[in-house]
């Protein structure tokens, strides 16, 4: 079946064959606490023929969201600890988010924010929550790098997004700018030219860091989308979350970071899956997340490398936890943030 528009409601997914009808009351309930949202794109790309399609998975709401574990947060990355005004997350001295939006194309069901995305989230910064946002980049000069993230900042109009770079565009101090998106993968005709041209009105150094979780989604218009920006000068990276019945797998895993250094994108973040409320059924151990980053190592050059982090709960930032950066002691994690102080993390 051929969507034009995104589905948003368990009666649409229904209505596309992409939940049997025994399903509609439970995803009715996890649609009451959960943002739901998949593209045509994604629509397109799910295997109806595989009940365990890894597209699906990360999209298609599941009765599983609704079992809560005592070591899950609402915020497991702890941005309202750093969020000195709204729309801002200063957790590191030299860089701050900003985010100025609070919906997505898509809702991913891992999602570690998704307590706070949404058309039920935190909405769009107004016009007066912006300027005060900027303001506070403006008076804080060791500020060298802001992260447009959200939400999906790529949702923005061009118009929108380039009064937002305009305002970046006059702190001096502020030198990069970088867009954390899915957009190229999930929504990718709206990498056009006129958003391109917004992106380029700060005059400021801009990175992309494209989130995608398994090789699929490197579809031949989502890479067409990529070189659009990479050709318009914007260096790219990704970002993608280790997912239990995703990407649980070395073969998956070495076959989305070729495809992303064939996009010219650079590996970065392979995250170990937050501690976000209804998702233990995409979480794996870290022994067996470094196993898998073992199984990279040698196999796959090493520039398809990237580096496997966790985000500590409470706000204290990452922690690298390749297999010499997390020690087990006691049945939990060691791991250290980056004043050196060590945090401990529960196996899974
Ligand atoms: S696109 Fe990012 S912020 Fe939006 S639902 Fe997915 S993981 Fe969350």
């Amino acid at each position: 079946m051929v969507t034009m528009r995104s589905l948003k409601t368990p009666e649409e997914l229904l209505a596309a064959e992409l939940i049997d009808h025994d399903m509609l009351d439970a995803l009715r309930t996890v649609a009451d606490h959960y943002a739901i949202a998949l593209t045509p794109t994604v629509v397109s790309l799910i295997d109806r023929s595989d009940e365990n399609d890894p597209i699906a998975r990360q999209f298609v709401p599941d009765a599983a969201e609704l079992v809560t574990t005592t070591a899950e947060r609402e915020d497991p990355i702890g941005d309202a600890a750093h969020s000195p005004v709204k729309g801002i997350v200063h957790r590191y001295p030299d860089r701050v988010l900003l985010k100025a939006v609070h919906v997505c194309p898509v809702y991913c069901r891992f999602c570690f924010r998704r307590e706070m995305v949404g058309p039920q989230g935190d909405g769009t910064l107004s016009p007066h929550e912006l300027e005060t946002a900027l303001d506070y980049i403006r008076r804080n000069n060791q500020i060298w790098e802001v992260i447009l993230t959200g939400g999906d900042p790529l949702v923005l109009s061009p118009r929108r997004l380039a009064a937002i770079m305009r305002g970046l565009a006059a702190i001096d101090h502020v030198k990069i700018l970088r867009f954390h998106t899915r957009v190229p993968v999930v929504e990718p005709d709206r990498i056009d030219a006129a958003l391109i041209d917004a992106l380029k009105q700060s005059g400021k150094v801009v990175y992309v860091a494209l989130h995608a979780n398994h090789a699929r989604e490197m579809t031949s218009q989502a890479r067409a989308a990529c070189t659009r920006m990479v050709d318009a000068g914007f260096p790219m990276v990704s970002q993608t979350v280790l997912l239990r019945g995703v990407n649980d797998d070395p073969a998956v895993l070495s076959d989305l970071m070729k495809a992303f250094v064939e996009t010219r994108i650079k590996p970065y973040y392979l995250h170990h899956p937050d501690l976000a409320p209804g998702t233990s059924h995409f979480r794996l151990g870290i022994d067996e997340g470094q196993k898998l980053v073992s199984a990279l190592r040698g196999n796959i050059s090493g520039l398809c490398q990237p580096t496997y982090v966790l985000d500590i709960p409470g706000g204290h930032g990452k922690a690298v936890i390749g297999e010499t950066a997390a020690r087990r002691e006691d049945g939990c994690y060691s791991v250290s943030d980056f004043r050196g102080e060590t945090h401990r993390y529960p196996p899974k």
